[in-house]
């Protein structure tokens, strides 16, 4: 027993992390050698007087609800707040602690993740900026855009039906037109990405929305529809809009990767909690080795460019769904198809 309690206090004291025993009053009683490193202060230093007195004023709050639940016997992981050092400065610990005994004892370990947490402040405001920069480029794009869009509109109104430039007009209608959903993509991306996006939340049933994306969708260009309408009466409480434009997303894709002559088919199972939505295709499917780029921004996985698509479709529509707390999940095979499952909570 002698000879553990000597491996104990070596491991206790000598701890690279800052261990430490502190009582139910808020007072360190033990500290690992490491205190003193990390901090400047010495051992009698920091146990002289109650360690919240050490904490960064606006860290002082959190750290008395982490307290209270220690006293709980919860234990408290991940924790992190700021120690002032004897220089002056804070560094930044990240705290594992538990309250063992029936005195109140916390014993608690935590480690100087100063340096991470600035790299992770410095990666967030530039991640930040990024996204306004884009978002600011993005709305600068779009008002000459829908200009141009107008004007385009105007002239093909105004011109021979029969020159040339009839197909000229045709061709900058369709690219303006891709440029304009690339945009509205990349706003809808941004936005996910700040958290700023609002949901209007409404009750309607799941068939009219899948009714409705189909109009969007439009022409489906050969491809046989095929809606099983069972279940399609069953509400659910979503942000309109956004849910459509989830459906309509998983709608055009299903067509656009199809084969010749091939078929989509819609339709719904039910269990207790849930109701789930199904867009089946039987077209070139989906390679193995790819499925886990799929909800990854911009990825295409390789298609060639012949069928247009800017690669954002997917993860803004997982983003959404599970904004709305619904889920999306897929299975594939290659020539064989794909089918897209949608889980939504029942109202
Ligand atoms: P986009 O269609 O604009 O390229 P998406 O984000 O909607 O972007 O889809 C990402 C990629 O996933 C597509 O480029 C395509 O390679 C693949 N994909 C999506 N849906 C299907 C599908 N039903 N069948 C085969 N591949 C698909």
């Amino acid at each position: 027993m002698e000879e553990y309690q000597d491996l104990y206090r070596s491991y206790f004291f000598n701890s690279r992390d800052l261990a430490c025993i502190a009582t139910k009053e808020g007072y360190f009683v033990q500290l690992s050698d490491s205190w003193e490193v990390e901090t400047g202060y010495t051992k009698d230093e920091l146990c002289a007087e109650p360690y919240v007195n050490f904490v960064h004023p606006d860290d002082k709050e959190n750290t008395a609800h982490a307290t209270i639940t220690l006293s709980r016997g919860v234990p408290v992981l991940k924790f992190e707040n700021r120690y002032r050092t004897k220089a002056g400065g804070y560094i930044w610990l990240s705290w594992s602690a538990i309250s063992v005994d029936t005195n109140g004892l916390v014993f608690a370990s935590a480690r100087n993740v100063t340096v991470e947490k600035e790299l992770r402040n410095n990666l967030d405001e530039s991640n930040k900026f990024k996204l306004m920069l884009l978002a600011r480029v993005n709305h600068e794009i779009k008002t000459p855009l829908t200009s141009i869009k107008g004007y385009t509109q105007l002239l093909e109104l105004t011109i021979d039906k029969k020159g040339i430039a009839v197909s000229y007009i045709e061709k900058i209608l369709k690219n303006v037109t891709f440029l304009s959903t690339i945009l509205d993509e990349i706003t809808d991306l941004t936005k996910l990405y700040q958290d700023i996006v609002h949901l209007k939340y409404d009750i309607v049933s799941l068939g009219s929305i899948i009714d409705d994306s189909i109009v969007v969708v439009g022409d489906p260009n050969g491809v046989n529809l095929v809606l099983d309408r069972r279940y399609f009466e069953t509400l659910i409480n979503v942000d309109v809009g956004k849910f459509k434009q989830c459906v309509v997303n998983l709608l055009s894709n299903s067509i656009k990767y199809n084969k010749p002559d091939g078929s989509v088919r819609i339709y719904c199972n039910k269990d207790l909690n849930k109701i789930h939505l199904f867009v089946a295709d039987t077209g070139i499917g989906i390679p193995t080795d790819k499925f886990y780029r799929i909800y990854t921004p911009f990825d295409r996985l390789d298609r060639d460019s012949t069928v247009q698509g800017t690669g954002l479709g997917l993860s803004i529509t997982k983003k959404f769904l599970e904004k709305m707390n619904c889920s999306i999940s897929f299975e594939s095979k290659v020539d064989v198809g794909t089918t897209f499952r949608v889980d939504i909570p029942l109202v």
